[in-house]
């Protein structure tokens, strides 16, 4: 069973396709999601890391995330999570 890929900025699963990041020339991006990577540029290319961090938690908050995915995600959504992505390494 192939892994859900995971992007590597906010650290989101990307399960469907329209959930995967885009290339410049429109292709999909195997390693960021939609919400971090649009057309080869990243959508909020000035944040610093601790506001990337607040920004996508607030995101996943704001989403239509179960509740029970919500309780498991403030538990794992730490800096220290964060931090070993790629983007952030
Ligand atoms: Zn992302």
């Amino acid at each position: 069973m192939a892994k859900t890929p995971q992007c590597q900025s906010c650290g989101i699963p990307m399960n469907k396709p329209e959930e995967f990041g885009t290339e410049k020339d429109g292709t999909r991006s195997e390693k960021y999601c939609l919400k971090c990577y649009e057309m080869g540029q990243w959508t909020n290319p000035d944040a610093t890391f601790d506001e990337f961090y607040e920004i996508s938690l607030k995101g996943f908050q704001e989403s239509d995330m179960s509740k029970i995915g919500k309780f498991f995600l403030n538990k794992m959504y730490t800096k220290k999570f964060l931090k070993k992505l790629e983007r952030w390494r």
